[in-house]
């Protein structure tokens, strides 16, 4: 049995908790080596005298400086460290094996490019991360031999259900006809559309079966998670976005699946809990108890499906076209989406407005060949740019 070093990127949130339940449920097996957050003291202060790692990165320098003045009177011997480039310096540690990337947004991409650089086996929840950087990354843990496991359940569904010999980043699996990728339609699946407007956070926020944090919560609940699912599923599996079908489903069972062309159709089930791929991703090609439950297929009773409404979920079109434009649109996507959803998420435009905000924001910024990891973060930043002015011209909503 291996024993495993990890760096948690992102461990005070939904995914990074997840991830150091399973390490608890296995300490034979895993130790933590760096913890990180953006400005979560406490959270990350507790976590830090649960699992003794030697560093602790806080983006936030005043948060970096409350962590380090009470580990120092617990006597803890973690290094506090802060700003981004402490969390590129923790994901290239020599002594680390694995790198759980579950920070939220762009913010993820460099540090989760300097694990695969190093050549870990990145576990990989920050999709925004692969949909912004896409080629340059897969080129990257292709050169380095890194091991890009997905973490995402849909992704590490499909992963379970290819062949035997397939990893993220070989070319297409022979016999894979296509994927169906599974998507819960999220909380406004049935709400009629003249009601969209009014949505508020917190409703959106509700997902009828996954419990994440606020930022994906609001893309399952415009489906951008999904347009951003499709083009990670398209990079992870090397596939072309007519070879995925996004398949409502609304009870979250069937993670996803693999259609093989001799009309076999493989798919992974279980209880919508995220600790189910974080442990198999950690464990993998071995199996580990993650704590989640047996699945009784006899209370689950029916599972039901429907194809995706592209005039409800016009993000889901967004990525799709993204997809199709190629360069840095996904990234200038990804980037828009971010702006226009903590928008919404701190109540300056409406939930409706999220998917204009995007559109425009692509028209405004076209598309540029990708050569190298700046001119990524370039667009990045110009297209957070364009998304924030335009949610200044956009009418603050007076409803909420
Ligand atoms: P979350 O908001 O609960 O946690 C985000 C983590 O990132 C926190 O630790 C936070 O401190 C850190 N963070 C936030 N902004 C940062 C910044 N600017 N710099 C450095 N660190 C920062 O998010 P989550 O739900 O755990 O999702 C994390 C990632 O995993 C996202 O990319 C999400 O799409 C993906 N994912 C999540 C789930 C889920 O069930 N939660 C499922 C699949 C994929
Ligand atoms: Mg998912």
């Amino acid at each position: 049995m291996p024993f495993s070093a990890l760096t948690v990127l992102g461990s005070t949130g939904s995914i990074g908790v997840s991830t150091l339940d399973i390490v608890a449920r296995h300490p034979d097996r895993y130790s933590v080596v760096a913890l990180t957050a953006n400005q979560d003291v406490d959270g990350l202060f507790k976590q830090c005298q649960q699992f003794h790692p030697a560093y602790a990165v806080m983006v936030d320098a005043d948060a970096a400086q409350q962590l380090d003045e009470k580990i120092r009177q617990t006597g803890l011997e973690t290094t506090v460290l802060s700003g981004a480039e402490a969390l590129v310096t923790v994901a290239g540690l020599e002594q680390v094996d694995m790198v759980m990337a579950a920070i939220v947004g762009a913010a993820g991409l460099l540090p989760a490019f300097e694990a695969a650089r190093c050549g870990k086996r990145i576990l990989l929840a920050n999709k925004e991360a692969l949909v912004m950087s896409g080629h340059l990354f897969m080129d990257q843990v292709r050169a380095s031999n890194a091991e890009l496991l997905p973490v995402d359940s849909e992704h590490n569904a499909l992963f379970q259900c290819m062949p035997e010999d397939f990893l993220p980043g070989r070319e297409k699996a022979s016999g894979v006809e296509k994927i169906l990728l599974t998507a819960s339609g999220g909380p406004f699946r049935m709400l009629p559309l003249e009601q969209f407007e009014l949505v508020t956070p917190e409703q959106a926020c509700a997902h009828p079966n996954w419990d994440m944090g606020r930022k994906i919560s609001v893309d399952s609940a415009t489906m951008m998670n999904k347009g951003l699912e499709v083009i990670e599923a398209c990079w992870l599996f090397g596939l072309e976005v007519s070879d995925v079908q996004v398949v409502l489903h609304p009870q979250s069972i069937i993670h996803s699946m693999v259609q093989y062309t001799d009309g076999s159709v493989l798919g992974e089930l279980g209880l919508p809990d995220m600790r189910t791929p974080i442990a198999h991703a950690m464990a993998w090609p071995e199996r580990i108890t993650s704590g989640v439950g047996h699945l009784d297929l006899f209370s689950v009773a029916r599972l039901d499906f429907q194809p995706a409404d592209f005039e409800r979920f016009p993000c889901l079109s967004l990525a799709y076209q993204a997809w199709q434009t190629g360069g840095t649109a996904a990234t200038v996507m990804n980037a828009a989406n971010e702006v226009a959803v903590q928008a919404f998420l701190d109540k300056n435009i409406r939930f409706t407005d999220i998917a204009p905000v995007i559109e425009k924001t692509l028209e405004q910024c076209g598309s540029d060949d990708v050569h190298a990891i700046d001119t990524l973060l370039q667009a990045d930043a110009t297209a957070r740019l364009s998304a924030s002015e335009l949610v200044q011209q956009t009418e603050r909503p007076v409803l909420l």
